[in-house]
C-alpha cells in the first residue's frame, strides 16, 4: 500500500455510520482532500485533538481503495484562536467557505498560503488587538475571492469607464456604475468604501503591520462585511 504525507488544515468533519469519521482537509500538496478515518471514535481522543479547526496538522494517508486517513500529528495548535469564541467562529467560517468553493484534488499554493498567513496573523495579533478578528474575516474574504478569479471592478464605471460620479455598485454586473448606468438594485458606495475595497483586494498581510490602518478600515466594518457577504453569495450562485 502506498502512503502519503502532507501538511493540512481541517475544513470539516462528520461522523459516518457508527464508528467512522470523514475529514475534509485543505492540504499543502494535494489541495482539498476528503479522507475516511476508520474506527475514529475508538481511535482515541488524541487523534481528534490534532484534528480540530484550525490546527495545522501533518497527516498520513493512503489513496488505495478509498482515501483513508492513517494518522495526524499536530504542528501548530493555534491555541489563542481556540480560546476566543469570536476568533474560533471566524476560523470555522473560513473553513466552510473554502470547503464550499474549492474542488477536490487540485493543489493551490495561493489558497494554501492565504490560509497559513490568515491563521498566523490572527493568532499573533488577537490578544493585543482584538479587532484583528473582524479585520481578518473581511481581508480573507476579499483575498480568497480574488484567488478564485472574482474581484469586483472598482476602477471606473463598468459600462462606460467614467472615472467620476461612480456612486453605486452593481452586484449583477460586479462593478461600480455611474449615475447614468445605475439601476434600482444597485447599492450606494462612497469613495472611502471603494478605496478600502481596492485596498483589501490588492494588499498583502504585510501591508497591515500597522494596527492604525486596520482600525481605519474597520470604521467601515459593517458596510465591508455586508458587501463581501453579498458579493460572495453572487459568486456562489454563479458557479454552483
Ligand atoms: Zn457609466
Amino acid at each position: 500500500m502506498e502512503y502519503y504525507s502532507t501538511l493540512a488544515f481541517v475544513l470539516k468533519q462528520e461522523p459516518i455510520k457508527e464508528h467512522n469519521r470523514r475529514y475534509i482537509f485543505f492540504t499543502q500538496e494535494f489541495g482539498k482532500l476528503s479522507l475516511l478515518a476508520l474506527g475514529a471514535r475508538k481511535i482515541n481522543a488524541k487523534l481528534a485533538g490534532h484534528l480540530e479547526i484550525p490546527t495545522l496538522t501533518q497527516i498520513h494517508f493512503t489513496m488505495s481503495h478509498n482515501l483513508r486517513l492513517i494518522t495526524a500529528l499536530e504542528e501548530i495548535p493555534y491555541l489563542g484562536i481556540k480560546k476566543k469564541e469570536k476568533a474560533l467562529t471566524i476560523a470555522f467560517w473560513i473553513a466552510d467557505l473554502v470547503n464550499e468553493l474549492v474542488i477536490e484534488k487540485q493543489s493551490d499554493a495561493d489558497i494554501w498560503k492565504l490560509l497559513f498567513d490568515t491563521f498566523y496573523f490572527l493568532e499573533k495579533n488577537l490578544n493585543k488587538f482584538p479587532e484583528t478578528a473582524d479585520f481578518t474575516w473581511i481581508y480573507f474574504n476579499a483575498q480568497f475571492l480574488k484567488i478564485l478569479g472574482f474581484s469586483p471592478f472598482l476602477d471606473g464605471c463598468i459600462e462606460c469607464g467614467s472615472k467620476t460620479n461612480n456612486k453605486f455598485f452593481s452586484f449583477e454586473r460586479k462593478g461600480i456604475v455611474c449615475q447614468l448606468h445605475h439601476d434600482k438594485n444597485d447599492w450606494p458606495i462612497n469613495s472611502q468604501q471603494r478605496k478600502f475595497l481596492i485596498f483589501l483586494f490588492n494588499s498583502t498581510f504585510g501591508d497591515f503591520s500597522q494596527v492604525i490602518l486596520v482600525r481605519e478600515i474597520l470604521k467601515e466594518k459593517k458596510y465591508l462585511q455586508k458587501f463581501l457577504n453579498k458579493f460572495t453569495l453572487v459568486i456562489k450562485s454563479d458557479i454552483m
